[in-house]
């Protein structure tokens, strides 16, 4: 029994991506079966993979920004029928039972959401990510694509999308504020995209001017390259209502946060594998707000989904083949990507 799916899968780290075949459950009452048509490839994806966030559970296949279409459903399903257009994130199931997951929070499930890979399943399985042809997941989880996105463009959000649209809604970023994307990588060309729609002023900051064309065309006003001004964080001093930092490796948090206006807000979502240091005194001058967020509800997935429908824009994407996500992984790191890879899963 199980259903059979082939799926790119790597037995440790340093060992390339292979082609296999593994085995999605059989549908419960309440699941969905998608045939995936693009998945993106995410810095959480990488961060996994290369043990950067703790040993990661090998063989594994990773992937967490699936788009793709209904081919069977459960028989108690009443959210999808087959042909709908479909999307899942980060996460696959949660508890149902607790306070956050009562408030339709399942991202903070205080026993731990199941993440689409690499995480214990309910049934004390693995699960398997979304670099692969077919992927089974609770109606829940299942968002509904949009008309009027192109799947290949859909599956960055599912991830990247939600996770700067949540912190982007939770503080109220609106029309006259000056906002700052910090990182210009599959995140950050997502959080300027929303902020601009929602009529702030975007400046992006980022290592160099390298994507500054790019970064007008999504919507920022101006582009300030860190590298390429000693004093850059002297002389931006107190500019900004809020930032958003989606940067993935180690950096300096309170040369940012001296970037901000007083009670100013900094959200921080880029997951660097060590830990980031924070003076006391960068928070209290100014009275400043210093937050976190972790992707987004069930709920307001379908929301920024909607949002971006409404607004004409998915992500902005370079569609691959299996055999070329090696070299997109190194190319994410050295931060060659524009904005996000995405899988072509016909070329299985
Ligand atoms: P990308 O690699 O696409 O983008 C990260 C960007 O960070 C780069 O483009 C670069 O921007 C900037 N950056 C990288 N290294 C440095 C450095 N040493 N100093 C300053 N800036 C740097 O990654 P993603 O957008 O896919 O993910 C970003 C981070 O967010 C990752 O750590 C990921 O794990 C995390 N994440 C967190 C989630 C959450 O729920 N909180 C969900 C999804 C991802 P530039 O070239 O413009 O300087
Ligand atoms: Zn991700």
């Amino acid at each position: 029994m199980g259903i059979k799916t082939k799926a790119l899968q790597k037995t440790a780290p340093q060992e390339p991506f292979r082609v296999v075949e593994i085995e999605r459950r059989d549908l419960r009452a309440d699941d969905v079966l998608i045939d995936i048509k693009a998945a993106g490839i995410c810095h959480s994806d990488i961060h996994t993979i290369r043990n950067e966030w703790g040993e990661a559970h090998f063989p594994l296949t990773v992937g967490h920004e699936i788009a793709g279409v209904v081919s069977a459903v459960g028989d108690e399903v009443t959210k999808f029928q087959v042909g709908d257009r479909v999307g899942v994130g980060c996460m696959v199931n949660s508890c149902g039972e607790c306070e956050q997951c009562l408030q339709g929070m399942e991202q903070d499930c205080l026993r731990g959401n199941v993440g689409t890979y690499n995480s214990t399943d309910v049934d004390s399985t693995i699960t398997q990510g979304g670099y692969a042809q077919k992927i089974v997941v609770n109606e829940h989880f299942v968002l509904n694509i949009p008309e009027g996105i192109d799947l290949d463009e859909a599956a960055p959000l599912l991830c990247a999308g939600i996770t700067t649209y949540s912190p982007l809604a939770r503080w109220n970023v609106q029309a006259g504020q000056k906002v700052a994307i910090v990182g210009l990588g599959g995140l950050g060309h997502m959080g300027v995209q929303i902020a601009a729609a929602k009529g702030a002023e975007v400046t992006v900051i980022s290592r160099s001017r390298r994507k500054e064309e790019d970064a007008k065309k999504l919507g920022a006003v101006r582009t300030l390259a860190t590298g390429e001004d000693p004093d850059f964080f002297k002389n931006h001093r107190g500019e900004f209502d809020f930032i958003l930092s989606t940067i993935s490796a180690h950096y300096d948090l309170d040369a940012y946060l001296g970037l901000l206006k007083p009670r100013g807000t900094m959200s921080i979502v880029g997951l660097p594998p060590e830990a980031l240091a924070v003076r006391a005194g960068s928070l209290i001058g100014g009275g400043k707000v210093l937050t976190g967020n972790n992707i987004g509800s069930i709920t307001e997935t379908q929301q920024m989904l909607d949002f971006c429908a409404e607004h004409g824009f998915g992500a902005v994407i370079e569609k691959i083949d299996i055999n070329e996500v090696d070299d997109a992984y190194d190319r994410v790191v050295a931060g060659d990507v524009r904005f996000r890879f995405v899988i072509d899963t016909d070329t299985f």
